[in-house]
Order: structure tokens, then sequence, then C-alpha cells
């Protein structure tokens, strides 16, 4: 097995990652709320833990991986007031809740499918874990950290963090001045402090989801279904568990001393959180207005959009950073994430046709242990990239004639691209489809007509060619040898 560093946000630092279980790893990620169209702020966890899920996987791991579909409990601004989210748009449309959360579960997985983001081994709904949460609500009950309130139950902050003194570690936030600075609490709250959370709401009259419970007929808070379904799926104590940085408080945490206060331990040994994608310097995300949706970026149909960017220029972007980095949107970065892409799976068709020698004049055996140190080192996928970059320079030169590799240094190198660039971090070649034969006869033909007008100093017919194949997206190169063509 690889030795794994990973960064952990708990110890804000890089461990060494050892599984509870020796072969076996067990993983959740927070998933979505099904209430709006996956923008490319949903891109970056998925992308990342699929990342991470694959590369588990190729080193040997038996993985499971949990993902779960939030379909009830998160309200509006991430906090305990406000309408369900899902409840509210499917009042403004008229429709069933579930058909809200069914209809965007489904454009979701459409949307993951395309950017080659694996399906999860399970992939649990909130709203189908209602009894487990009731049940994670009564422990916390039981051990004297939570309060009923008028129908509800809240989380009792203050006592929990005079017991634990863990409140706040995950986000670095201090809880003695958040107890201390929040507002003051007017008559009508249920709560006894601002920075306590609902693990259960009394549904109002109008409130269309509803459960029964010992307390009221109501819903689980937003924090109880990921500590209920983690513990389900997972176990007492599983590995990983993950998510975006602007999950770490209040979700994060909330699950944290849910399970301790039930528990006495967290609910894993390593938190691991992506960095947010922002546009001119701000979060991208629907509650601030300013995302852009994934079928958008796929059809360059809005108003920020220079083009169409195709799924996998999406992955190659999000992929070209650190998953700990924040990444800015914009045409440019995505312009050159295309071309990096288009070079790369360039690079891995000019492999399929090098002409092998006797012997080589490079060395090639020192990418692939270079990929893995990169893996290895927190999932550094942007290190991978310049060495898959250099591999891709090399066989053009080999190309080009320039230096020679046997036809085992060959197949290393297309071992170590098939190994990191399509299994682990997931890419497909999206230009190589049932037609590539039909399309490479056609272009064959339409090259030799156009090689024929040009012996004929035809230029008008020549240039007319090349422009309407330029209209059309294909790039037409001269070489001493003809001409070569590119997509
Ligand atoms: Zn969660």
């Amino acid at each position: 097995m690889q030795p794994l560093l990973i960064y952990n946000t708990l110890s804000h630092q890089k461990e060494l990652f050892t599984p509870v279980t020796p072969d076996h790893v067990g993983m959740y990620v927070c998933g979505p709320t099904v209430y709006g169209d996956g923008h490319l702020g949903h891109a970056r966890p998925a992308i990342t833990f699929d990342v991470l899920f694959r590369y588990l996987t190729h080193i040997g791991y038996k993985v499971r991986y949990v993902r779960n579909i939030t379909d009830v409990g998160h309200l509006e601004h991430d906090a305990d007031e406000g309408e369900d989210k899902i409840a509210k748009k499917a009042r403004l449309e008229q429709l069933e809740p579930m058909e809200v959360a069914q209809y965007y579960t489904n454009r979701y997985h459409a949307a993951m499918d395309r950017l080659n983001v694996l399906r999860p081994s399970i992939e649990p709904l909130a709203s189908g874990h209602i009894i487990e949460q009731i049940e994670l609500v009564k422990k916390i009950m039981d051990a004297g950290f939570a309060y009923e309130s008028n129908g509800s139950v809240y989380f009792d902050v203050r006592k929990y963090h005079e017991h634990f003194k863990n409140y706040g570690q995950l986000s670095g936030r201090v809880i003695d001045e958040m107890l201390s600075t929040t507002r003051e609490l007017d008559g009508q709250s249920e709560k006894r402090e601002t920075a306590d959370f609902a693990l259960w709401k009394k549904a109002s009259p109008e409130h269309i989801m509803r459960w029964p419970s010992p307390w009221s007929v109501g819903f689980p808070g937003w924090h109880t279904e990921c500590t209920a379904m983690g513990t389900k799926y997972l176990g007492e104590m599983f590995d990983i568990h993950g998510g975006g940085m602007d999950l770490m408080f209040p979700h994060h945490e909330s699950e944290i001393a849910q399970k301790f206060a039930c528990c006495g331990h967290g609910p894993c040994k390593y938190w691991m959180h992506n960095n947010m994608i922002t546009i001119n310097g701000q979060k991208m995300g629907k509650s601030l207005g300013n995302f852009i949706t994934l079928d958008e970026f796929f059809t360059g149909n809005h108003k920020l959009l220079e083009q169409a960017y195709t799924p996998m220029t999406i992955r190659f972007f999000i992929l070209q950073a650190h998953y700990r980095s924040t990444v800015d949107f914009s045409n440019e970065a995505l312009v050159a994430a295309e071309k990096g892409y288009n070079r790369l799976m360039q690079a891995y068709k000019t492999l399929q046709r090098l002409q092998p020698a006797k012997s080589s004049s490079v060395e090639v055996k020192e990418y692939r242990q270079k990929c893995y140190d990169a893996m290895n080192d927190d999932l550094n996928t942007p290190i991978v990239i310049s060495h898959l970059f250099d591999m891709a320079k090399l066989i053009n030169t080999v190309n080009d004639r320039k230096a020679t590799l046997t036809q085992a240094d060959i197949d290393e190198l297309k071992g170590v691209m098939e190994t990191f660039a399509f299994e682990v971090m997931g890419l497909r070649d999206e230009a190589s489809t049932d037609n590539t034969a039909l399309i490479d006869g056609l272009m064959k033909m339409i090259l030799d007509m156009r090689a024929t007008a040009k012996a004929n100093k035809d230029w008008a017919t020549s240039d007319k060619i090349r422009d309407a194949l330029g209209a059309l997206g294909v790039t037409v190169k001269d070489g001493k040898d003809g001409a070569t063509y590119e997509l």
C-alpha cells in the first residue's frame, strides 16, 4: 500500500493515513441539497472526493463511499429559522416536495455522470432515515446535552462545551466569544443561546414535510442526518469525513458535537475539506445568486461565459488546482484548461502511433513514482498534471524523431498515462467516440483534395477548405510530410 499523507482539518496538519480497519476505508461526504441545478461550486467537492475514492481504490483499499442527498431539514441561510429549502421550492413551483427532490437529484446525477464522477457506494436520503435521526436526538437528550422547547429540541452548546471543551475546534471559532458576543435573544426565541442548534423542529401548520416524534410532529435538524447516516453505514468511528470548507461551520462542527454528546468521541479519524471556487474573489453559491450551473457551462449559455466548456475541461480546470487552494473562475483560466486537457489527450493519441526504437535515448521509469509521490502528498493533482505534461513533451520529441524509446518504454508511458490521467484523475477522452475512424477517413479525403488543389496552385479552393474546417473547430497544420489536423 502506498504511504498516503492527507491533511486533517482537525489537527491542521498532514497525517499518515492509517485506516480504522486494515485494507478497508469508510468515507462519508456531504452531498447536495437538492432544490436547484448543480453549479460549479458543487463540481469541486464531487470531483475532489471522486479522485480520493478512485485513488484509495487504485492503491488497493476496499472503499465504502457514502454520499448523502439532503432532501429535508436544510433551512434557508443554513440557519434554524426560515423555510425548508426544498419545501419553499415546492411551494413556488406548486409541486410535491419529493417531486422537487427527485427532479434535482436526477439532474445532479446526469451532470456528475458527464463529469465522470463515479456514483458512491451508498447514496442515502435524509428523508429515508427519520427514525435513525430521532434515535440520535433521544440519545443526546438522555446524555443531557439537549433540551426540548415548545415541541422543538435544541442542542445545548454551552453545556456541551463546558464538558467536552472542543466546540469550535474544527472551524477555529472561539466558542466563549460566540456565547458572550452573540446578539441577545429576544423573548420569542425557543433557544437558550443563539449558538444552540436545532436537532428537531416542530412543523408549523403550513409545513408539508413532517413526521411524528416524541416531541412533536415535525422534521429533523440539518446536522442530524449526516451523524445518523454516517454511523449507520460506516460504523461508530469511520476513516474520512469530507465536504466543502463552507460546511465546516456550523454543519461539521455540530456533527462532531452530536457524536461526542452521545458517544464520547467524534465520528471519524480524518476531516478533509475542499476550498471554494470564487467568482471575482467572491464565493460562488446559490444563496449568493452569482453561480453558473454546470449545464450552462456545457452549453455556454450564460452572460459571463464567452464559449461552451466541455465536462472534461471543467474537470481538468478543477484538478489543475490543489483541492485546498481557492480557484477563481475566469474564461481565460477555462480556455487554458481546455488547451491543457487537449494537449494531454493529443499526446496520448500520438503515443499510440510512436515507432519503437532498439534503445531509448531518454529515461522514463521515474514518471510513475513521481505521480505516486504527488498523489501521496495530500492528493497533489496539479503536480501529477505537470508530470503528465513532461511526458507529453517527451512523446512529442520522440514523434519529431529527436529522441527514441523502446517498445517497453512506450508501454510504460502508456501505463502511467492510463493510470493517472484516466483511472485516478478520472479524465476521459471526449473526442474519441465510435466515429473516430470515420472522421479520420473523411479528413484524409478532404486533406487529399486540398493537397491536389494546392498542387494545382488553386489557392482559393485550398483556403476555402481550410477556413470551412476552421469554422467547424478543425485546425489544419501544414508540415513537411503533408497536412495534419486537430479537432
Ligand atoms: Zn453533512
